[in-house]
């Protein structure tokens, strides 16, 4: 008997037939005698109709800050579904409680729509569990010092999970989605990509915060910290396959190198469409120049990922670098009112139309030869790098969007990632 956290996220919970289903496999679960803590998140398209609903009565202006009742009214996505999944297993027998968030607590800053959980009090949970129950506890979302609702940004719900296994010190947190394990990259994208048995906690790291949005980054933060048994697997299996066999399938995330079955190179390939390149042209090239520029943006809270400096040519340098899309607008402005004028810089240049496309893998550590290796196959593409932005065991070009998928599969098949 263990006690075991398992995730479902939004399609699986997508229809009053699937959480059946979920409610069926958690049963049998239970019935195996493990004590059972299901965090589920909204049904599929919940949290956009929600936010949608918000925009509408209020398009956001510079100014306006709807974070708090935004947070509010997301929440309720999650409330509707833990209730849903309580009704659907003890209408099967299995007898539950579904709590939100702030009922347990679990404790998070106020940092509204992107808030971090501080602590969590399992006392109510464990008398539950105790007493047969199986717990569930709605993904996504806290409450913080003063009673306020937060939520735990976009993808949160496998964020609530771990750091619910690891405050109950859960055995596995077992993360059931739409796919059937992490793949050498997006499945929807490569179609030859193969699932991953295993992949270390470093490259489930580098691959979600480079994109991969099959984990949200802080959940494998927070199962690295903590050291949570972590296993992403299928929630659309028939609910009555052999539990032994199910409890093996998926991927595991592995936390000992030697633990990594396949020695792959590169064990994947991540990208991603949310950033936007930002050039500052004809600057002079002396000291403080970056501090000038990138201290402006980071007094603005916007966080710069790739940056990139140009050899000087007299004097004059070019500097560029990449946001996130949602403040592309936002550091043009500012470096334009702000940073220009005591620069002497020529001009601003942006493009929104880039995405990043990582190749990532612990083998890179001890091998050479590979960064050169995936510039050559993007090149006998016939594709443009704009930037270039390497860490031990991840290197990540900047390209023109429209040539994302052709990088992925290029890459993919270089790397020989569709053989087995
Ligand atoms: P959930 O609603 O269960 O949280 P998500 O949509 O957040 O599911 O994550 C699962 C999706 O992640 C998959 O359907 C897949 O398209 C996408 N994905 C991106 N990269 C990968 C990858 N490397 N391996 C598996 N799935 C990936
Ligand atoms: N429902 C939230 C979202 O759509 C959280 C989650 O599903 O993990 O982002
Ligand atoms: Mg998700």
């Amino acid at each position: 008997m263990a006690l075991i956290v398992h995730k479902y996220g939004g399609t699986s919970m997508g229809s009053t037939e699937r959480i059946r289903n979920v409610a069926k496999r958690v049963a049998k679960w239970a019935r195996a005698g493990h004590q059972i803590v299901v965090v589920p998140s909204a049904m599929s398209g919940e949290t956009n109709r929600l936010l949608g609903l918000a925009k509408e009565l209020a398009p956001a202006k510079p100014g306006d800050d709807y974070s708090r009742e935004l947070d509010m009214l997301a929440s309720t996505g999650e409330q509707a579904s833990s209730a849903l999944l309580a009704i659907a297993l003890q209408s099967e027998g299995q007898p539950s409680v579904s709590y939100a968030g702030w009922q347990v607590a679990i404790k998070t800053n106020s940092a509204f729509t992107k808030a971090r959980i501080e602590s969590i009090d399992d006392m109510r949970v464990m008398g539950d569990l105790n007493a047969g129950k199986v717990v569930i506890i709605t993904g996504f979302q806290g409450v913080d010092d003063n009673g306020n609702i937060t939520t735990l940004g976009r993808g949160g719900s496998d964020t609530s999970a771990v750091a619910v296994a690891a405050a109950l010190k859960a055995a596995e947190c077992l993360i059931f989605t739409d796919v059937d394990g992490v793949y050498t990259t997006d499945p929807r994208v490569v179609p030859e990509a193969r699932r991953l048995k295993t992949v270390s906690f470093e490259e489930m790291l580098e691959m979600a915060s480079l994109g991969s949005k099959v984990l949200q980054i802080r959940s494998v933060e927070f199962a690295g910290k903590y050291k949570v048994p972590m296993r992403v697997l299928s929630s659309f299996t028939p609910w009555d396959i052999d539990i032994n066999e199910e409890a093996a399938s998926g991927t595991l995330i592995t936390f000992e190198e030697d633990e990594q079955m396949e020695q792959a190179v590169v064990s994947g390939i991540a990208f991603n469409r949310d950033e936007a390149k930002i050039s500052v042209v004809g600057v002079p090239d002396k000291p403080g120049i970056a501090y000038q520029i990138l201290g402006a943006v980071a007094d603005a809270n916007i966080e710069v990922d790739v940056i990139i400096q140009n050899l000087s040519k007299d004097g004059k340098t070019d500097f560029s670098f990449t946001v996130h899309r949602n403040d592309y607008a936002k550091t043009i402005d500012l470096l334009k009112e702000k940073v220009l004028p005591s620069l002497g810089a020529a001009e601003v240049l942006g493009d929104a139309k880039i995405c990043k496309v990582s190749i990532v893998g612990i083998g890179m550590r001890s091998h050479v030869g590979v960064a050169s290796k995936m510039f050559r196959s993007l090149s006998e593409e016939g594709i443009n790098i704009q930037m270039i932005s390497t860490s031990e065991i991840k290197t990540s070009v900047v390209i023109d969007e429209k040539y994302m998928e052709l990088a992925v599969r290029a890459l993919h098949k270089a790397f020989d990632l569709d053989q087995a």
